[in-house]
């Protein structure tokens, strides 16, 4: 338990639809949304996940899409994450690298962006 007058780290957590759709039960039922509660994994400590993005193939409108989140929330997030289902899928994305989506997202937002979000299995 946070002392009282913590501040929150605010995030948004960036999905694989591809992934989400064939139904591992990752991301977006429970793992990242624990590990972001609960500062597990690769979170800084507990964390309020102000945005869910589903990325959709071929990722063309992921940025856009994170950016529009961005505004519509009026909430700036401290740091973007990209799901371990995106950054670990096995086969991997066929469009793009998760160093490549970290990179246009970083280019666009202004925000850090890390890989992974959690350890469970
Ligand atoms: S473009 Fe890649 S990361 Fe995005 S949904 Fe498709 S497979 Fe997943």
């Amino acid at each position: 338990m946070k002392e009282k007058g913590y501040i929150m780290e605010k995030v948004v957590i960036i999905g694989c639809g591809a992934y989400m759709d064939s139904g591992y039960g990752c991301p977006g039922e429970w793992r990242c949304l624990k590990a972001a509660s609960l500062g597990q994994g690769n979170f800084n400590g507990e964390s309020s996940v102000v945005s869910f993005v589903r990325c959709e193939c071929p990722g063309r409108s992921l940025v856009s899409n994170v950016g529009m989140a961005i505004r519509l929330s009026e909430i700036r997030p401290d740091v973007i994450y990209l799901s371990s289902c995106l950054v670990n899928a096995m086969p991997s994305c066929p469009y793009s690298t998760p160093q490549e989506i970290a990179k246009a997202l970083e280019e666009k937002t202004g925000i850090k962006v890390v890989q992974g979000t959690h350890d469970y299995h």
